[in-house]
């Protein structure tokens, strides 16, 4: 996969438009070797202009959880801004000081009662990922060689459903996983079953605001209180960090009610992805820990690199600052009010696609925008001999909608799912016009493959 691009059957030369003929060196453009010499700027982007049609149309991509649109006005903004290494903080103080309006926008958003924080801007959520498992890490490690106990065995509780940079966290990180898995009928974990898994090498839990698989919430306040429960009785002390990668930029606006964040004290660390209902371009995520002593000073180093003195506390060095302040920009723009009216938009076209689909007697919507704008079908147990979603995935293809079938983790690995994902941009229109398509080929497959009309 790393160098995929090779094991295509390519010539050596990339294919040259007779477009730019003339424009381009003769001999061609080599595709695996560095040109001898330099060709005209405008051929250059012509060339991989063309390249990119390859790719698929972003609008029609109802797996990917990413931002696929923003406003011209901040397009330009991160076109200007391209250039500021967020490292940088001798050059750009302003940058850095938007980074920290933002750490502390979150730290409110997520309901810190003290507001007094620290946190930083990474590249996605599996970066913040890594930084919250490692201080969960240290801490753990800190406490036990005070109390002169082993730190050779640390131990990670975390369900099924979290996304890969989980079981990446405890690889790299020699952290053993273990697992609580999910179940019927909420498709979420049983909180119950928390304190069994958890002992004096418990490095912290994991709980996912929206799953990946089929955007559920797990219920992070009564997995606090079994955590509350298991101190009381036997003076083990885990923390919680949420991963709230999608419904941290979606639950706050349109369910404040549900008690997931930092009005928890035993939740410690929150990540989430500025690059997806964050609605900025990918790649910005962020992580916020609840007191600064959350975060132990051994993960803070400085670096005098660059002028002044640098504390650093992220696996990246140097970075744009671009997605940062395009993070900034977002939350100026639209305020409270314009986010919640952002993802209220996405849920109710969720909603209404669970609602037309709830009619198909073949298929069963596992989640319907219940919380957040995420979909997730399932073939009717009485329809699968005929038909599965990975056929229906593959029918939808063909109309150019590319959604993700995939089965679910242990325990339920015997339900395939299809996700939707709706993002600002899916309008009710295109809903219709992807409801048709699901319909006709639904049809298709219910009847046997043969085409109805
Ligand atoms: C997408 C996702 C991640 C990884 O986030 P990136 O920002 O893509 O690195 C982690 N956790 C969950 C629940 C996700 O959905």
């Amino acid at each position: 996969m790393l160098n995929h691009v090779q094991s295509h059957r390519w010539n050596e030369s990339v294919d040259i438009n007779p477009l730019y003929s003339g424009l381009v060196p003769d001999g061609g453009v080599p595709r695996f070797k560095l040109p001898a010499g330099p060709m005209p700027p405008d051929a250059a982007a012509a060339l991989i202009r063309d390249e990119l049609i390859l790719d698929g149309n972003a609008r029609l991509n109802m797996a990917t959880f990413c931002t696929t649109w923003m406003e011209p006005q901040v397009r330009a903004l991160i076109a200007e801004t391209l250039d500021r290494n967020i490292v940088d903080y001798d050059q750009y103080p302003q940058t850095v000081e938007l980074e920290a309006r933002c750490v502390n926008i979150l730290d409110n958003l997520w309901g810190d009662p003290d507001g007094v924080s620290v946190g930083c801007s990474t590249g996605g959520s599996s970066e913040a990922a890594m930084l919250g498992g490692l201080a969960m890490k240290f801490r753990w490690r800190e406490r036990r060689r005070e109390q002169g106990l082993p730190v050779d065995r640390p131990n990670l509780v975390l369900p099924t459903t979290v996304h890969t940079c989980w079981p990446k966290f405890c690889q790299y990180w020699d952290v053993e996983p273990r697992w609580m898995p999910i179940q019927q009928p909420d498709y979420t974990l049983d909180p119950s079953r928390l304190p069994e898994l958890c002992d004096e090498n418990t490095i912290g839990v994991i709980g996912v605001l929206g799953s990946t698989q089929v955007g559920k919430l797990d219920p992070i306040e009564r997995m606090a209180a079994e955590l509350d429960g298991l101190q009381q009785r036997t003076g083990i002390d885990v923390p919680l960090h949420v991963d709230a990668a999608i419904g941290g930029f979606v639950t706050p606006f349109l369910e404040p009610d549900v008690v997931w964040d930092f009005r928890l004290p035993r939740v410690q660390s929150i990540n989430t992805s500025g690059h997806k209902f964050g609605l900025v371009f990918p790649g910005v995520g962020w992580i916020v820990w609840q007191e600064p002593a959350a975060l132990p000073k051994e993960l803070v180093l400085s670096c005098e690199l660059l002028g002044g003195s640098v504390e650093t506390f992220t696996l990246n060095f140097s970075r744009s600052g671009a997605p940062v302040i395009a993070q900034y920009y977002n939350f100026l723009r639209l305020g409270f009010d314009g986010y919640r009216a952002v993802q209220q938009a996405c849920r109710d076209v969720a909603r209404y696609l669970a609602e037309e689909l709830a009619d198909i007697d073949s298929v069963q919507v596992i989640a319907g925008g219940e919380q957040l704008p995420v979909l997730a079908l399932r073939v009717h147990p009485d329809y699968e001999r005929r038909f599965t979603v990975f056929d229906l995935s593959s029918r939808l293809r063909l109309r150019g909608w590319q959604a993700p079938t995939y089965a679910l983790p242990p325990n339920l690995e015997h339900i395939s799912v299809m996700r939707l994902v709706i993002r600002n941009g899916f309008s009710r229109d295109v809903a219709e016009m992807l409801l048709t398509d699901l319909r006709r080929e639904i049809g298709y497959l219910e009847s046997g493959g043969r085409t109805t009309k």
